[in-house]
């Protein structure tokens, strides 16, 4: 171990900045965060320091440097621009054995300050000895977005109760398990969901029962976006880090599966057209069967659990059965397809509003409101529609809808295979057939349709640049 690694308790004690620019008045905030009453050194002040000096929350020395300074200080930071007076700092604090760090150095430092997640009273603290603080740096970020921000909370609920958990479980093994319960149980989902009250009411009824809790079983229903795993939320990704069983959708990518708990039990409940095919109410089954026997399930589907996802459904039969569910939204494909194939769905010029319409069969077909979805100036991201196309652009033609309307087809929408067609309503059909276009594809059809040959930045671009296209002519001419 080349430092010994420790945290400080800093609180009412002096620390020591030296330096007056804005890299001094972070380390000044950051000593201020965990108490310390800070003294800043340096012939003037940035900013941010003069702020500080305003509201009272620092002590300014506003002369050069003296070795005096670090006298009584617990610690000492310096932050100047100059190496040779830095060098000195350090000096100083090796004389009089007082720990300096000097910023950027470890080589003059005697202690060096980590990368920090800070979910307090929970710090994780990271160094790399000062080699390689760009992997320290990345390291922060990837434990950062993994660490629940409710987590601070339920560590400060439960600092709280320590005495009282302690005084109800004495022995070890229960105590264990209560806190187990605590971390994983409705305590930590209700403070999730934004419920502190009832949180800590949960907590005091399982303090109040004579046995410790068993742990409940949740289901968390979780949008995996459109298939790259760049696209998950970071919500979405803690959910999968800690699920006991996933049950996903056929259409979930291989790599976002990647992401999950390596010994989560993985289960494929998909519903595609031919292949396997898993009724809904064997899903509810699987859902409550695991949820019940104390698991936390992750339910994935893709896109958006809300849309066209049936996962109101999945909500209220867990809801009927008593088991605890959190929501965790996904990016939806018209979303997806729409960055990703240069389509600015409400473009203020072309469009008031989207419309997330599905033409999954024919009794859906039938009971759209074409005359509505007809009129001009509006989006319509058609959901499970590639099957559809005849009748879609033919009720849509008959309805009034000209057939000039600027349309992209984006098949497989942010994923390396994505290809968008682009063209006109009235060779939809054709075009789709000519380039074989399969599920899963998006229509996006629409007066903003128009911009995806300029804007297109994404996989391939197919089909013919309609000659009409102001837009993008309008585009092309500005470039
Ligand atoms: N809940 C999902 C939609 C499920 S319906 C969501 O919010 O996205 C399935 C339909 O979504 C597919 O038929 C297709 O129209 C669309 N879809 C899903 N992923 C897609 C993708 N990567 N590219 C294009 N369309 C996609």
């Amino acid at each position: 171990m080349q430092l010994y690694p420790l945290f400080a308790d800093l609180s009412n004690r002096p620390a020591l900045v030296v330096g007056g620019g804005d890299v001094a008045a972070r380390k000044a905030s950051m000593l201020l965060r965990a108490g310390a009453r800070v003294t800043v050194g340096a012939p003037v002040l940035g900013p941010e320091l003069r702020e500080l000096l305003q509201q009272g929350r620092i002590t300014y020395r506003a002369c050069a440097y003296q070795s005096e300074w670090l006298d009584g200080m617990w610690l000492t930071i310096a932050a100047t621009r100059s190496r040779r007076l830095n060098a000195r700092i350090a000096a100083d604090g090796h004389a009089r054995q007082r720990l300096v760090n000097v910023v950027d150095d470890p080589a003059l430092s005697s202690f060096q300050v980590p990368a920090v997640i800070d979910r307090s009273p929970l710090l994780v603290a990271i160094s790399s000895s000062g080699t390689a603080p760009v992997l320290a740096r990345r390291l922060r970020e990837r434990i950062e977005s993994l660490l629940d921000p409710a987590l601070g909370p339920l560590l400060q609920l439960a600092q709280r109760y320590r005495a009282r958990i302690r005084a109800r479980h004495a022995d070890l093994g229960a105590r264990r398990r209560f806190y187990d319960w605590l971390h994983d149980g409705p305590v930590s989902a209700l403070l999730r969901a934004a419920h502190p009250m009832r949180a800590e009411q949960q907590l005091v009824a399982a303090l109040a029962d004579r046995e410790p809790p068993r742990g409940s079983g949740s289901v968390a229903l979780v949008g995996a976006g459109p298939g790259d795993p760049g696209l998950l939320t970071l919500r979405a990704l803690r959910a999968l880090n800690e699920a006991d069983v996933i049950l996903h959708d056929e259409l979930i990518s291989p790599q976002i599966l990647e992401l999950a708990r390596r010994d989560a039990l993985q289960l494929a409940v998909g519903k595609r057209g031919g292949g396997t095919h898993t009724p809904q109410e064997a899903i509810h089954a699987l859902l409550l069967e695991h949820a019940q026997a104390g698991r936390r399930v992750v339910r994935l589907k893709g896109g958006d659990p809300f849309v066209f996802g049936r996962g109101g459904e999945e909500l209220a039969f867990l809801r009927e059965h008593g088991i605890a569910y959190e929501v965790i939204p996904g990016i939806t494909a018209a979303l997806a397809c729409a960055a990703h194939g240069g389509v600015p769905l409400t473009h203020r010029d072309h469009a008031h509003s989207v419309r997330l319409v599905t033409a999954h069969c024919q009794h859906s077909l039938d009971t759209l409101d074409w005359v509505e979805l007809a009129r001009e100036r509006q989006t319509l991201a058609v959901y499970m529609g590639v099957g559809k196309l005849e009748e879609l652009t033919g009720k849509l033609l008959a309805h009034g809808r000209p057939s000039d309307t600027p349309f992209a087809l984006i098949e497989n929408g942010s994923l390396p295979g994505q290809r968008t067609l682009v063209g006109t309503l009235g060779d939809l059909p054709k075009l789709a057939r000519h380039h074989a276009v399969c599920a899963p594809a998006l229509l996006i059809l629409g007066e903003v349709a128009d911009f995806a040959p300029a804007l297109h930045w994404y996989g391939e671009l197919l089909g013919p640049t309609p000659p009409h296209s102001g837009i993008s002519n309008a585009l092309a001419d500005a470039a």
